[in-house]
């Protein structure tokens, strides 16, 4: 039986829109558009949508399993991806990572850090990786907490296979606007004290589709988009 091709065209529209919509509050927030890049989040999404994807020009994708990537990447292995690591990431996961990933937001620990440098060296190559900072007081939220920062830093200088480019942070989930900017503008604060610490971060990923103006609004770099691009998550993939 012949199944019917999918229809995607809804992706470009809704990449079209997000971008205006991003572009819109870097001009609201007095900032200068080209600043601001968008992470597409294709997480629980299958490797057709993500090719749909890749057609209309994105080549990074967030994820939040490392089993997702691994059967994405294979699925798609003809493509060129940068998989972009955003959820919590279990130590036992560091030869996936350091084989398939471009790069890693969430590194939240120095068990990690050390985990991932072992096996960067076996694989010869080095990382990205954007220390997740907990900014929210929710139990449920991962990050290193704040206090932690400068030590954190510092410590990682051992560890010359990761490329410490920034910080990234999931805020607060409010109803309130002055709840979850004030995440977004304490991670802002980590970096200026990192800097004058002498680790320069030019990178600050936060903001998803939901709070992504407010955290434009307080200097992010990079904001994580799933749902605005992709649609409603229905949950298919377990790890
Ligand atoms: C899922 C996810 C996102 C994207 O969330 P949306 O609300 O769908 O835009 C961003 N960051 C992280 C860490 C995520 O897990």
């Amino acid at each position: 039986m012949n199944e019917a091709p999918n229809d995607y065209t809804y992706l470009a529209a809704h990449w079209t829109a997000i971008r205006e919509r991003v572009d819109a509050a870097c001009r609201a927030a007095g900032r200068d558009p080209a600043e601001v890049s968008i992470l597409p989040v294709s997480k629980t999404f299958g490797p057709d949508v993500v090719r749909a994807a890749m057609a209309l020009g994105m080549t990074r994708f967030g994820e939040n399993k490392v089993q997702e990537i691994r059967s994405k990447a294979e699925a798609l292995a003809d493509c060129a991806i940068e998989w972009v690591v955003i959820g919590h990431l279990q130590t036992n996961k560091a030869k996936d990572v350091a084989r398939l990933a471009s790069e890693v937001q969430s590194l939240d620990r120095l068990e990690l850090a050390e985990a991932l440098h072992r096996r960067l060296q076996l694989e010869g190559r080095t990382l990205d990786v954007l220390i997740e900072v907990k900014t929210s007081p929710e139990e449920s939220k991962h990050g290193l907490p704040p206090a932690q920062l400068p030590a954190f830093l510092d410590a990682l200088a051992a560890y010359d296979s990761l490329r410490v480019r920034g910080l990234m942070t999931l805020a607060v989930q409010s109803v309130d606007p002055a709840a979850v900017r004030a995440c977004f503008r304490q991670l802002h604060q980590l970096r200026a004290q990192a800097k004058a610490q002498g680790h320069d971060l030019p990178r600050l990923s936060m903001g998803m589709s939901g709070d992504f103006p407010l955290a434009i609004a307080e200097g992010a770099t990079e904001v994580r988009i799933g749902s605005a691009i992709f649609g409603q998550r229905h949950p298919v993939t377990a790890q």
